[in-house]
């Protein structure tokens, strides 16, 4: 078997916990691979050695904020651009009152 950390083609997921604003979309996208960590809150992958990779990356599309990322051979494959982190930034903008 060639050495991959997670078995699945080479394919490591990264949550990014700065990036990550718990909104649980990843959680929705991919129940029970990624969930919202009790204590911190932010997420975390869970199982990922049952994970699929349609379950993977649907839970990385999902991230508004680009907080997954997924690397294949060290490389990110997703997403491919990742825009520059800002402080505190409002991902939502326009979308606030009125
Ligand atoms: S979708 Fe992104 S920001 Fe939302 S909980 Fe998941 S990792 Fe965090």
């Amino acid at each position: 078997m060639p050495g991959s950390e997670s078995g699945k083609q080479g394919v490591v997921v990264r949550i990014d916990p700065r990036r990550c604003i718990a909104n649980a979309k990843c959680t929705t996208a991919a129940p029970g691979i990624y969930v919202l960590d009790e204590e911190t809150g932010v997420a975390v992958l869970e199982n990922e050695a049952d994970a699929t990779l349609q379950q993977l990356f649907a839970g990385a599309r999902a991230c508004p904020t680009q907080a997954i990322t997924i690397e294949q051979f060290g490389r990110r494959v997703f997403p491919q651009i990742l825009t520059p982190m800002f402080g505190v930034d409002d991902p939502d903008t326009g979308s606030g009152s009125n």
